[in-house]
């Protein structure tokens, strides 16, 4: 009769151990909401597709897209400074939870040549990519072109480079390295090279890859690390909505507000490229907003 206690007794253990903080922590999965933009068979519009996925923090990387100290336009500066504190916060706690860090302040990784955290970049080993990657160049890295297929147009006329700024800036050599507000941490990796970013990801067997930075509708899309290359590539790769920003001059077709503009290429990509979440899944914070944001208030 005494041997009735052991099961209930096992079952009250294997909760404890199941409930424990250590099994809790760090192997917790990242509890994503993933938005995109399906258009069904036969019909003219995208419909939101709200999906939650569980993402194993361990098989997932966080690359920080041109961060830099300054730019050349003044607005898109000003809000580069808005955005690091909240990045930073993500980065912080995504690392907490197991995620691998990459910052990539693009053709500016020189800065960084003595450190522990570029030349691992460029110590791990070579591993072959599934496909060619982009040899052609724009701005100092490789780059994805757009794909007119598989896209069409982008839906702002970024032509004049996107300027906002009341008096429009010019183009200059602005920057120099990250912005020291995004801490670099001993674990993580700097690279804006494709074939090091590849080769990272496959020594740690990362299948997940959330993006976040400046500015969407270039640089994240088209870098050798970014958007287009890593779908390519068959990762999962995820936007982090709230923090990006666009090079966009509403003065410019479609003539909607900069940050309308901002929100039209999120759209962009969670209808031809890859879902999107908020910095919300990873902090538990409220989604960042622009200070000049109009629609800020209104939520
Ligand atoms: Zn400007």
């Amino acid at each position: 009769m005494k041997r009735l206690w052991i099961a209930p007794l096992l079952v009250v253990l294997a909760a404890l151990f199941l409930l424990s903080p250590s099994a809790m922590s760090d192997d917790a999965a990242l509890s994503l909401n993933l938005r995109s933009r399906v258009k069904s068979q036969g019909k003219d519009v995208h419909d939101v597709v709200d999906k939650k996925a569980a993402v194993d923090p361990k098989k997932t990387a966080l690359i920080v897209c041109d961060m830099w100290d300054d730019h050349w336009c003044k607005s898109a500066a000003r809000r580069v400074g808005e955005l690091t504190g909240p990045i930073n916060d993500v980065v912080k706690t995504a690392r907490a939870r197991g995620v691998f860090i990459i910052h990539a302040p693009s053709s500016v990784t020189a800065f960084y040549k003595d450190r522990p955290q570029r030349r691992k970049a460029q110590q791990a080993p070579f591993a072959a990519a599934p496909m060619p990657l982009s040899t052609s160049e724009r701005w100092g890295t490789a780059w994805a072109w757009p794909d007119g297929k598989r896209e069409g147009v982008l839906p702002i006329d970024d032509s004049d480079m996107g300027c906002d700024c009341a008096i429009k800036c010019k183009i200059r050599e602005a920057w120099t390295r990250q912005t020291p507000g995004i801490e670099i941490a001993d674990g993580d990796a700097i690279t804006d090279n494709g074939q090091e970013t590849w080769n990272l990801l496959a020594q740690r067997g990362i299948d997940h890859v959330m993006i976040c930075g400046v500015h969407l509708n270039m640089c994240v899309l088209g870098r050798p690390f970014g958007i287009r290359q890593m779908v390519k590539l068959g990762k999962n790769v995820v936007l982090l909505r709230d923090l990006t920003d666009t090079m966009y001059n509403p003065e410019r077709p479609p003539g909607v507000t900069h940050f309308d503009g901002t929100d039209l290429v999120v759209e962009h990509v969670e209808k031809f490229w890859c879902p999107t979440c908020t910095s919300s899944d990873i902090t538990a914070k409220t989604p960042f907003r622009f200070k000049d944001d109009p629609r800020a208030k209104a939520k």
